[in-house]
């Protein structure tokens, strides 16, 4: 198989960074990548997605690792996973990866181990250089439930229909699910006896960069990688629902330029030129000529550790960065330099957030369960939404009218080939009963 075989065959099966970021994996694909980098970090807190996967289908993404290395030339693929979850891979298939292209590389404990920057970096040593993407240092950085999709689009031409998902936080009892992509997260809440959420609220992803649901609208979609539900007066999600004017406001009058947002930031530590501490200083005090202040957040990955760990006085840097850098993606503007810094800094060691830490600063400690158990319950909702735009680039466009019959697998979206997109599929059998400009509704 050539690389554009494996590309059609990627984004025939619709198949998107599951991790949350949902680029369109079949564009990352090149005959540059000498190494591919699986994400096994799992670095929020209470996700569990990607253990599970691990130790139940870890000969399947092995396989798809080899098939992978092989069309694309790469000389290696380093599974990055954390010394505290090796035993999630089964020693016997790990003994097959003598003589293969696959190595495992042990991770260190910290949050944000997943960055695609801070991964790159621990496993190969490399730092991709500011604005550029990872393919630039010779790098493929893929999550692992990607790399599962791609083994059963390889093997079976089978279809991104369906989502792993941890539901956990105030719950009894944490839980991984498969679900079909476009059930509503009310019905799936309700499905599994979570769906009473007075005062509480849910969040789409972990306790750092998740997103709020909005449980009347949002339905699961290919990144959704976990739904976790706390009380409102929670201190995540009272940072989650700050409005950036009111943060703006908060950092003008507290702000007391102390720089410990900077020198915490991870991507600060690699090297980067992103002194976030500059952007909150300009910011609140109307700094407008400083324009680099402005324009280094596009450096800013959204990780939170400012907020969360380096703030002593509760501002929310991390919030402002991530505002300023959607601004700088709307208007085009990014980061073009593609300087790569000549070393880390040397205080980066000392300063690294271990996982512990993280979960006792978030005030999560309860949630955290000694087992999450994966549930094989099957789910059949009535009604599915297939959202048009879950992935980075253009919306899909409907393929499919009102009243159409479909079947579970069927094409009803897609983004052109040449156009940086993907292709959406029903996720159950039934008849197209609407079709709004966020989503194809499919119902039984
Ligand atoms: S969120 Fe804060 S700590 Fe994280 S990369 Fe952005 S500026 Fe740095
Ligand atoms: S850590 Fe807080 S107080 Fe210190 S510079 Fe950053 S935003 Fe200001």
């Amino acid at each position: 198989m050539n690389i554009e075989e494996l590309q059609k065959i990627i984004y025939n099966a619709g198949i998107v960074g599951a991790g949350g970021a949902g680029f369109p994996t079949h564009r990352k694909l090149s005959d540059k990548v000498e190494q591919i980098v699986v994400n096994a970090a799992e670095c929020e807190p209470l996700m569990m997605v990607d253990h599970h996967l691990l130790e139940c289908h870890l000969a399947e993404i092995a396989e798809a690792l080899k098939a992978m290395c092989d069309t694309m030339g790469a000389k290696e693929a380093i599974i990055g996973i954390k010394g505290k979850n090796m035993h999630l891979l089964n020693e016997s298939v790990v003994n097959t990866f003598k003589g293969t292209p696959i190595k495992i590389k042990e991770i260190p404990d910290i949050y944000p181990a997943g960055d695609e920057v801070v991964l790159t970096y621990e496993t190969t040593g490399k730092i991709i250089p500011e604005g550029a993407i990872p393919v630039m240092v010779g790098v493929m950085v893929v999550n692992v439930e990607t790399v599962y999709n791609i083994y059963k689009a390889m093997t079976n031409g089978e279809p991104v229909v369906k989502k792993y998902i941890t539901i956990g936080g105030d719950v009894p009892k944490d839980i991984t699910v498969t679900v079909p992509v476009g059930i509503k997260i009310k019905d799936l809440l309700d499905s599994v006896g979570y769906g009473n959420l007075e005062n509480k609220a849910v969040v789409n992803g972990g306790p750092m960069m998740g997103k709020l649901v909005d449980i009347d609208t949002d339905a699961v979609t290919k990144t959704t990688k976990g739904l976790l539900i706390f009380p409102k007066t929670h201190g995540i999600i009272q940072r989650m629902m700050l409005p950036t004017n009111i943060a703006m406001k908060r950092a003008s009058a507290a702000c007391c330029n102390c720089t410990m947002c900077t020198d915490i930031c991870p991507r600060y530590l690699l090297g980067y030129n992103l002194e976030v501490h500059k952007t909150v200083r300009a910011a609140s005090h109307g700094e407008v000529q400083n324009t680099e202040a402005f324009l280094q957040n596009a450096l800013c990955c959204g990780c939170g550790i400012c907020s969360v760990i380096a703030c002593q006085q509760g501002l929310t840097p991390s919030k402002l960065s991530m505002e300023i850098k959607g601004s700088l993606g709307k208007h085009g503007l990014k980061r073009t330099n593609n300087i790569a810094p000549e070393s880390v800094r040397d205080v980066r060691a000392s300063r690294l957030v271990s996982s512990n830490k993280l979960i006792d600063r978030l005030g999560i400690r309860r949630y955290v369960k000694d087992f999450v158990e994966k549930v094989d319950t099957q789910f059949n909702p009535d009604k599915v939404y297939i959202a048009l735009s879950q992935h980075v680039g253009k919306p899909a466009t409907p393929v499919v009218k009102v009243g159409d019959k479909v079947k579970c697998g069927d094409v009803v979206a897609l983004t052109p080939y040449e156009d940086l997109g993907t292709t959406m599929h029903a996720s159950i059998n039934g008849t197209v009963t609407e079709i709004t400009d966020r989503f194809i509704i499919i119902g039984k």
